[in-house]
Order: C-alpha cells, then sequence, then structure tokens
C-alpha cells in the first residue's frame, strides 16, 4: 500500500494522490507548486506584509485569540481531518496537534505584546547617550514542516512568525498536505490579512523553490539529509534559518530508579505517536543488575497494547521498510526479540530487543517507529559514554531516584535538553528552548527567544543632550590622546569599573 501515488494533475502538472493510512482509501489529490506557484505566492507575501507590521502586536494578538476560537470550535473536524491523514489514534491527533496547536496560539499570543515592546536600553559606559531596542519583522518567512507532527509543527512556527509580524508561506510536507491546509482555514476564518499565510503543497522540488524564492528567514523541521541542503542553500544566500532534526534519543536507566515508573515511560516514550516522535525514545540504557526486571516490565506493558487504540500504521509507508530493516539486521546480528517483531503491511507492532550492541543500526541510526531496543551498562561512565555515542543529539532522558546523580548524568549529555524520570516535553513547553546539538540541528525555537528569533532586534542609539561635537571626532590633538589614556586608567584601573 502507498500513501502518496504521483498522478497528473491539471495542465499536465505533477500531482499527488493521498491515500488514507488506515484502509487505503483515496483522501484527494493535489497539483505539485512548482516554482513560478512558490514565486506568486511569496510575491504576494510580500504585498501584504508591510501592512501587517504595520499593525499593533496588541491587535495581532487579538486576532491570534479569535484563531484560538476557531481551532477550539473546529476541533472535531480538524480531528477527523488530521487522524484521517495520519492514520494514528484520536488520542495523539488530540494531544500532539490540537492541544498544543491551542496552547502556542494562546500562550504567545498572551505574551508577544510584551515580548516584542520596544524598551529603552540602559547604557553602562555611554551616558551621553540614550537607546532603545526595536523588534522589526523579518518579512517573509517560509515555514517547511515533516509529516510526523504535520499541524503542530506546521501551526506552531506560523504562529510565532505572524505574531512578530512576518507573513509565512507554509509547505507542509506532501504526505500530510490537510494539515498545512488546515492551518490556512484557521488564520483564514480568524479574519487575518488575505494571504498572510499561504499554504504551498508539494514535495521536495517545492520545498527548494521556495527556499531559493528569495524569503527572510527558514524555519525547517524534517531530517538530517534535507536539514544540510536547506542549511547549505541558506548559508550561500544569507538567511537566517532554524533546522530541528532528528533524533535518535537515549533512555539511561539506573539501578535505583522506579523501575516501575522507568518502563512504563519508556513504553509511553516509545510508542507514542507509533514511534515517529522526534524526540521519543529510540535506545534504552539499563544498568545491568536491573536489566531483567526492567525489560520483564517493558515487554509485559507493550502486550497491553493494541493496534488502532494505542498505535497506527506509519503515517508514510517507506517508514515500514525503515524500521523493519533495521530489526531484521539487529536480529542478524544476535538479537534477541521479546515482543512484536513482525511487520502487518504498513504496521510495525510495538517491538523489544535484547541482546544490542551499540555498533546496531538500531542505536545509531533514527529508527521513527515503536521499537524499543535495551542494552546493558556497568558504570556511569558508560552510560554516559554510550548515550554519547551517537551522531544525534536531540534530547534525553536519566531516570533514577538519585536527584544530584540525575543532574550530574543529565549535564554530560551532549544532546539539546535532557528529563530527569520524565519523557521528553521539552517541546510542549513553550517557556523552554527546544533544538538539537550535533546532527539533531542547528538554533532553537521556542521559548521568548523562538519569538524574538522572528524579529530583527534593532538597536537605536542617538544623542541625548544634542551635543555639537565629540571628544574623539577628528582632527586627533594630543589632547585627545592624553584624555584617552587617563580616561583608560581612570575607569579601568581604578574602583571605578565597578561602577560602570
Ligand atoms: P524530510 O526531510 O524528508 O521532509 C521534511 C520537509 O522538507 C517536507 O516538507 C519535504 O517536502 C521538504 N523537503 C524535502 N526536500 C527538500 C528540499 N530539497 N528543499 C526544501 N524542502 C525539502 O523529513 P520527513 O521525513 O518529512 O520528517 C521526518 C524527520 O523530521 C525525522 O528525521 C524527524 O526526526 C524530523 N523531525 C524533527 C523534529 C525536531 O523538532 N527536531 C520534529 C519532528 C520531526
Amino acid at each position: 500500500m502507498a500513501y502518496l501515488r504521483p498522478t497528473e494533475g491539471s495542465g499536465g502538472r505533477r500531482a499527488y494522490k493521498v491515500l488514507a493510512p488506515a484502509d487505503g482509501a483515496e483522501i484527494g489529490q493535489y497539483d505539485v507548486a512548482n516554482a513560478e506557484d512558490v514565486a506568486r505566492a511569496i510575491a504576494r507575501a510580500r504585498e501584504v506584509q508591510p501592512g501587517w507590521a504595520n499593525t499593533p502586536v496588541k491587535q495581532r494578538a487579538k486576532l491570534m485569540r479569535k484563531a484560538l476560537k476557531v481551532l477550539v470550535s473546529r476541533r472535531e473536524e480538524f480531528v477527523e481531518r488530521l487522524t484521517r491523514e495520519t492514520g494514528r489514534p484520536e488520542l495523539d491527533t488530540l494531544m500532539i496537534e490540537m492541544f498544543a496547536g491551542a496552547d502556542c496560539m494562546n500562550y504567545y499570543a498572551r505574551r508577544a505584546p510584551k515580548l516584542l515592546a520596544e524598551h529603552r536600553v540602559g547604557m553602562h559606559l555611554l551616558r551621553m547617550k540614550k537607546a532603545k531596542m526595536v523588534y522589526r519583522p523579518l518579512g517573509v518567512v517560509a515555514v517547511i514542516s515533516p509529516w510526523n507532527g504535520p499541524f503542530i509543527l506546521s501551526a506552531n512556527p506560523t504562529v510565532q512568525a505572524v505574531l512578530a509580524g512576518n507573513a509565512v508561506v507554509l509547505k507542509p510536507s506532501e504526505v500530510t498536505p490537510e494539515a498545512g491546509r488546515i492551518v490556512v482555514e484557521i488564520f483564514e476564518a480568524a479574519g487575518f490579512p488575505k494571504d498572510l499565510v499561504q499554504v504551498v503543497l508539494g514535495d521536495g522540488e517545492t520545498g527548494a523553490a521556495l527556499i531559493e524564492g528569495g524569503v527572510d528567514k527558514v524555519t525547517f523541521t524534517g531530517s538530517v539529509r534535507t536539514g544540510r541542503i536547506i542549511g547549505e542553500i541558506c548559508g550561500r544566500n544569507l538567511v537566517p534559518c532554524t533546522l530541528e532534526l532528528g533524533g535518535k534519543d537515549p533512555m539511561l536507566v539506573f539501578e535505583d530508579a522506579d523501575i516501575d515508573r522507568a518502563a512504563a515511560g519508556a513504553v509511553f516514550g516509545g510508542v507514542m505517536n507509533t514511534g515517529q516522535f522526534c524526540s521519543g525514545i529510540e535506545r534504552i540504557y539499563v544498568h545491568e543488575s536491573v536489566i531483567d526486571a526492567f525489560t520483564e516490565k517493558v515487554v509485559a506493558k507493550v502486550r497491553q497494547l493494541e493496534a488502532g487504540r494505542d498505535y497506527g500504521p506509519f503515517i508514510f509507508e517507506k517508514q515500514a521498510d525503515i524500521v523493519e530493516g533495521q530489526v531484521k539486521q539487529a536480529v542478524e546480528a544476535g538479537a534477541t526479540i521479546h515482543v512484536g517483531g513482525e511487520r502487518d503491511g504498513t504496521t510495525f507492532p510495538p517491538t523489544v530487543l535484547t541482546g544490542i550492541t551499540q555498533s546496531m543500526k538500531l542505536m545509531q541510526e533514527e529508527t521513527f517507529g515503536p521499537i524499543l531496543p535495551i542494552q546493558p551498562f556497568a558504570t556511569e561512565d558508560q552510560a554516559v559514554a554510550l548515550a554519547n555515542d551517537c551522531e544525534y543529539g536531540l534530547s534525553a532522558s536519566v531516570w533514577t531516584r538519585d536527584k544530584a546523580r540525575g543532574e550530574r548524568v543529565a549535564r554530560r549529555l551532549q544532546s539539546g535538553s535532557a528529563t530527569i524520570n520524565e519523557t521528553s516535553m521539552i517541546y510542549g513547553a513553550l517557556e523552554l528552548p527546544f533544538g538539537g546539538l550535533k546532527a539533531s540541528g542547528l538554533g532553537q525555537v521556542n521559548s521568548a527567544d523562538g519569538l524574538l528569533n522572528y524579529a530583527q532586534a534593532f538597536p537605536i542609539l542617538s544623542d541625548r543632550f544634542g551635543n555639537k561635537d565629540e571628544s574623539v571626532w577628528f582632527p586627533y590633538t594630543e589632547d585627545k590622546v592624553d584624555g584617552m589614556r587617563k580616561a583608560l586608567k581612570a575607569i579601568w584601573g581604578t574602583p571605578l569599573r565597578w561602577i560602570v
């Protein structure tokens, strides 16, 4: 079964038919936007953006609250459409997409007026001057999103970019066009200026046209492979970008951990959204003294999961081949499957494996499926070394009753964030910055800084007293040289330095 079938669109264009992952029924068809379509969208965004930039932030926030109302009042319809397109349990759609989508609209609408307000900055040395900070919109922001959280990963950056005064051209994954359409419908229904938020549907070709189309910022969420391509193009064009890429998040379970909680956390963190979660648990390292007890509990909990209720088919059918290949390779290299392990079409049941070694693909490459490979460790140092022995570094979790150890270990991990006795929830905690180290990305999103990253922090400095001249302006004289020497000594060589 394929979920995406190339077909011919209107006027001989490339097009895709989209099929529902759950039953293969055709959901719809769309034409792939070409370079001209993308250029038109960017040009339209450029026309509408200056008016929006001049709209007070409070007014922008008011409209965002209307968008929130649209989301909440039409939630059933959106949940139905998003669930159909992704084939996953309804609770995943409600939690990952709707709940998080409502939260980002409300959170940033409430805070944007304060965070983006221009303000004075006191001068520590140049006391004869006054300065203010102004937050200027960047212009047109390209948002390119993946298929695993197709609504939230399109909506959250769009909400922040729009509140900061930008127009957005959104390119959702070719696999999940409906999610992109819903974002635009919400903004339209809320009464935002027409075309302030536009969607262009298509695959990598459409995305590439958008990146090269002269936008002012790129927010990309997706694979490392595409992220590198986009990073190179943005580097060449000197366009700022954030790259939120893949993950291979380790879970470290120490001998003093609450094994029940850790086992439940492993199953939730590994299987939520059918494992298609960038900061889900992908590899599990357990102290050798408790690995058997832990594995037993994990297996028991996995046996209680039900297809359809707790997990679905893959959102993108190609994922089934990747997951199957990694599991097969591990088994051929000596791993033991305790539960699961057999692919059924485009569904792969939650699978627990032991007899794992660090060089297996399951421990090195992103799996993006409901697979729980469990490997033992003997010492804290070894646990940290194993966790860090990977090209990714998105998030990580440490499980122990010893708070000091939890923090100590967390601080040694090469990742963008860490949780202690928790599965990763950093992306959903909007006050915290989220991003990856190493191959997991560039830059951070969310938090106050995430919103401010959609604006140019523009300082304006002026003279306070309307002086005609400045002591260091031309001509240079002996007196000025002497004065600078004295000032250097008087300020930096005396206790005066404590007050500047
Ligand atoms: P992908 O890289 O294949 O595609 C992502 C988006 O990029 C899609 O919209 C795609 O059409 C577009 N694209 C592809 N080639 C392009 C090009 N040359 N130029 C511009 N755009 C192009 O990723 P995917 O398979 O859709 O998503 C899964 C990946 O996303 C996983 O690796 C996952 O870990 C990652 N992800 C990361 C985060 C995070 O916040 N770090 C969150 C969710 C998903």
